[in-house]
C-alpha cells in the first residue's frame, strides 16, 4: 500500500496541551480518542510510528521554581505527568484496536516497561505503536528533546511535531494576522532566527543527526496522513 509515501518511519511529538482540548487542564478523552485516530490512519498506510507525549497538560518543572520551589522536583514531576498521559493515549490507541506500547524513561515496573533502545525497537519491528513516558528521565530537559532524541535512537525518518497552528511562522499568528507560514527553513534558519517551535538542544540534535522536522497542526483531523502521503500544510526544517 501507498508507495507514494513520504516517510516509512516517524517520531511523533505530541504535547501534553494538545490532550487538553478546549479544557483548561487535564486530558479530553475525545480528543486523545481522535489523535489515536490520526496514529491509526498513519500505521494503516504502512508507516511505522512511535511517540514522545508531553506533560505541560498537568505540570511543568518551571511552574515550581518560579514559586521559589526546587527545580529538579519539579521536573521529576513534569516527567510523571507524561506518563499519565502515555496511558491516557495507550487507552485510546487500544480501544480503537491498535497495540501499543508504553516504555518509561523513570523506572515504575508496575505501571508501564522501562524504556531501553533495543526493547523499542523490538516493539516497533512486531507492529506495535511505541508511547515514550518520562521524557529524557532527567530534570532540566523537555520532551521535545526526548522527541528528537527518540527520534534518533528509533532510526526515524521524520519527527512531526504536533502544534496547535500548520507550520512555523514569522511571528504569532494568534497575534500578529499578517504572520507569514514558511514552507521550509533549515535547521539553522530555526535556530537563527531564534523561531519558537522546539528547543535548541531538540533543533541541534535534529541537525546532528540530520532528521526532518515537519510542524503541523494535530488540530486537523488526518492531517497526518495527508502530510504523509505528500499533501497537507505544514513547515519542513530540514538541511
Ligand atoms: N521534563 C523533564 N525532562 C524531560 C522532559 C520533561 O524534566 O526530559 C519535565 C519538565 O518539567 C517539563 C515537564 O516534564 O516541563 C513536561 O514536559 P514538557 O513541558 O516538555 O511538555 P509539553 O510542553 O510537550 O506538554
Amino acid at each position: 500500500m501507498g508507495s507514494n509515501i513520504r516517510y516509512r518511519r516517524i517520531l511523533l511529538k505530541v504535547s501534553g496541551e494538545a490532550l487538553m482540548g478546549s479544557q483548561g487542564f487535564g486530558i479530553d478523552v475525545s480528543v486523545a480518542d481522535r489523535i489515536a485516530a490520526d496514529i491509526r490512519e498513519a500505521r494503516e498506510m504502512g508507516v511505522e510510528i512511535s511517540v514522545v507525549i508531553g506533560g505541560g497538560n498537568i505540570f511543568r518543572g518551571v511552574a515550581v521554581a518560579s514559586k521559589g520551589g526546587d527545580r529538579v522536583t519539579g521536573d521529576h514531576m513534569g516527567m510523571l505527568a507524561t506518563v499519565i498521559n502515555a496511558l491516557a493515549l495507550r487507552t485510546s490507541l487500544v480501544k480503537l484496536g491498535v497495540d501499543a506500547v508504553v516504555l518509561s524513561a523513570i523506572a515504575m515496573p508496575e505501571i508501564c516497561e522501562s524504556f531501553s533502545q533495543l526493547k523499542a525497537l523490538a516493539h516497533q519491528a512486531a507492529g506495535r505503536v511505541v508511547i515514550f513516558a518520562g521524557g529524557t528521565g532527567n530534570p532540566f530537559f523537555t520532551t521535545d528533546s526526548a522527541g528528537a532524541l527518540r527520534a534518533a535512537e528509533m532510526g526515524a525518518a521524520a519527527l512531526f511535531k504536533a502544534t496547535m497552528v500548520d507550520g512555523i511562522y514569522s511571528a504569532d499568528p494568534k497575534l500578529v494576522p499578517d504572520a507569514v507560514r514558511y514552507e521550509t527553513l533549515t535547521h539553522n534558519d530555526v535556530l537563527s532566527q531564534g523561531l519558537a517551535v522546539m528547543d535548541v538542544a531538540a533543533v541541534a540534535l535534529t541537525r546532528e543527526n540530520k532528521i526532518p522536522i515537519i510542524v503541523f497542526s494535530i488540530h486537523e483531523k488526518g492531517e497526518l496522513a495527508r502530510i504523509l502521503s505528500g499533501g497537507g500544510r505544514s513547515t519542513v526544517v530540514s538541511d
